[in-house]
């Protein structure tokens, strides 16, 4: 089947300027949970790049605003300059784009399974992030999702009916995403490891920050365990005195809180809560 393309109206959020853009059509026709999320990459639309969301009729329902972290044209060189032939995040970041590289660490990490839809499966490339992702994982990690390629033009005949799964297209399309917390963890992730240049130090950079999430959730569990609730605020700073670290971000909490209820137990993370949240449920 030859690919079909839609054509969807889009508008930056930050300075207005609209354009059309051509989609293929069958990210649209399986039956899909939640909205697609598309990076829109910078000089498509406008200066700016951004993240549209489009549900599955290919209507647009919103915008999110970006940071551009990387100059793509210096990771491809950094890779030209590479010494070793060995497979690392810039390979992944030069192939995929940053977007899907965060998608596919979250899905990763927190366990949901991955499903990478390609034109042509390459199976020499998922083998190698495969182990890529095992070599920079903690022993702590416990069970961690495989990535499963589909072939593109595959993809209407197969039934995708795992609303908890991820599927994405190695274009920049985040087909389906089953949660709704953001990939800033996975950010800063790749951010500090593509700092630094050496593979090796490069990876233990990145198996020691997913390390201390792990430690930081254990550490939550322990504490919410003799009390039947705790305010987020109380938790962030006694989280950060118990630990002798700085004290986290509300979005590391969410990350940490969806990371305990799927690798841990879903109730534990309800003893969290919000003061804002209490306060406008008794209005
Ligand atoms: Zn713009």
């Amino acid at each position: 089947m030859s690919l079909e393309y839609q054509q969807v109206g889009v508008k930056c959020p930050i300075c207005a300027a609209e354009k059309l853009i051509q989609l293929p059509h069958n990210l649209f026709e399986q039956k899909k949970f939640g909205n697609i999320k598309i990076q829109v990459p910078e000089h498509l639309v406008c200066e700016h790049p951004f993240i549209l969301f489009l549900d599955n009729k290919g209507i647009v329902r919103g915008y999110e605003r970006i940071d551009v972290l990387f100059d793509f044209g210096k990771v491809a060189e950094d890779l030209k300059d590479q010494k070793s032939k060995e497979f690392s995040l810039r390979d992944i970041l030069v192939r995929l784009g940053d977007f899907v590289l965060y998608h596919l660490l979250h899905g990763y990490i927190f366990n949901y399974q991955t499903y990478l839809l390609c034109q042509e499966i390459d199976v020499a490339f998922i083998g190698a992030l495969e182990k890529l992702f095992t070599k920079v994982s903690p022993l702590k990690i416990g069970e961690t999702s495989s990535i499963t390629p589909i072939e593109f033009h595959a993809y209407d005949d197969i039934k995708l009916k795992d609303k908890d799964a991820l599927i994405l297209s190695p274009e920049g399309y985040v087909v389906q995403c089953p949660w709704s917390s953001n990939t800033e963890f996975e950010r800063q992730l790749v951010k500090q490891a593509l700092d630094i240049i050496d593979l090796d130090s490069q990876n233990i950079v990145i198996e020691k920050e997913i390390e201390n999430f792990i430690v930081q959730a254990e550490k939550i569990i322990e504490m919410l365990k003799p009390v039947k609730s705790i305010y987020d605020t109380d938790l962030i700073k006694n989280l950060a005195d118990e630990l002798m670290q700085p004290r986290i971000s509300d979005n590391r909490l969410i990350a940490l809180k969806e990371y305990i209820g799927r690798k841990y137990d879903p109730k534990i993370p309800k003893k969290i809560k919000n003061k804002v949240g209490e306060f406008l449920k008794m209005l």
